[in-house]
This record gives structure tokens, C-alpha cells and sequence, in this order.
């Protein structure tokens, strides 16, 4: 538990949240700015700034929650699709340094567009040495 921690602070009550889902170790709340209304964050209640930092077996946990959420939003919203959203570090958007998952729930005519412009290899020899640097780490 992180005093300053904006996310431990809605764990402790001292922020409210619109509450969607709890149970042990893992609070779900509607995002305060959602992207689609109805966009749900789901947390750990123990602190933990991001992907890396987080125990696998949380994470993994985790996941069936993301999961439950998802379904729940398809159910109750009649959504079309769902967007999971996960960002670690500044350069990738993260504001709030406890981990948590972005569901957002999506309509054909929601008109939100994501600004994912892909790019592409100078070459298959960069490419592949990509994979490599990549697949050194992975074990
Ligand atoms: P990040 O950019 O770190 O992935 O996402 C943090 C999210 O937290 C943002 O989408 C933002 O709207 C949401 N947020 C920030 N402050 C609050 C708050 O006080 N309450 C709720 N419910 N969401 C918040
Ligand atoms: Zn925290």
C-alpha cells in the first residue's frame, strides 16, 4: 500500500469510486474519463507500480477478472467489442503508477478512432534481428 497512490487511496475509501466489481485482491471502477462510457479499470488491491513489478500469479488472476469485466460489458451494455488497454511507463501513457488493465467497451458507431499508425522494417534482416534481441530475454 502506497500513501500517495492515487489507486490505494479509491482501495482504502478515502477516494470514491464508482464500483463495479471486488473481491479479495482485485477492485474494478468506472475510469473517471472514460474513453467510452462504461470504460472499467481494474486493480489490484495490493500495490504494485506495473507489469514487471507484478507477481505472475496476481497477474494471472488478474487476467480472469479482465475477463469477467469484459463479459459483463458485452451482457449489460450489448457491446460490439471490447479494447484492453494496459500501459506501463511514461513514454506508453501511464499516469497512475499502480497497475491496472483499461476495459473499453466498443460500439460500431462509437466513433472512436485509435491513433495507430503502423510503420514498417527498413529491412527482413532488421526484422529478424528485432525477434532475436527480443527472444534472448524471453527464457
Ligand atoms: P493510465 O494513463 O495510467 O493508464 O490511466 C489512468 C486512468 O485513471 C486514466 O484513464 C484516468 O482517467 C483515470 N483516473 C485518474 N484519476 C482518477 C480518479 O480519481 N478516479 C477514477 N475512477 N479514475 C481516475
Ligand atoms: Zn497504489
Amino acid at each position: 500500500m502506497s500513501t500517495d497512490c492515487l489507486f490505494c487511496k479509491i482501495v482504502r475509501g478515502d477516494i470514491p469510486c464508482a464500483k463495479v466489481y471486488e473481491d479479495e485482491n482485485f477492485l474494478a471502477f468506472l475510469d473517471i474519463g472514460p474513453i467510452i462510457k462504461g470504460h472499467t479499470l481494474v486493480i489490484p488491491r495490493e500495490h504494485y507500480a506495473s507489469l514487471p513489478e507484478t507477481p505472475a500469479p496476481l497477474l494471472a488472476d488478474m487476467m480472469s477478472v479482465v475477463q469477467r469485466i469484459a463479459g459483463a460489458q458485452m451482457n449489460a451494455l450489448k457491446a460490439d467489442g471490447i479494447n484492453i488497454v494496459q500501459n506501463n511507463g511514461r513514454a506508453a501513457g501511464q499516469l497512475v503508477d499502480h497497475i491496472h488493465f483499461h476495459i473499453i467497451p466498443r460500439f460500431t458507431t462509437d466513433g472512436h478512432k485509435w491513433n495507430w499508425a503502423a510503420k514498417s522494417y527498413d529491412s527482413p534482416a532488421e526484422m529478424q534481428s528485432m525477434a532475436d534481441q527480443i527472444s534472448a530475454r524471453c527464457s
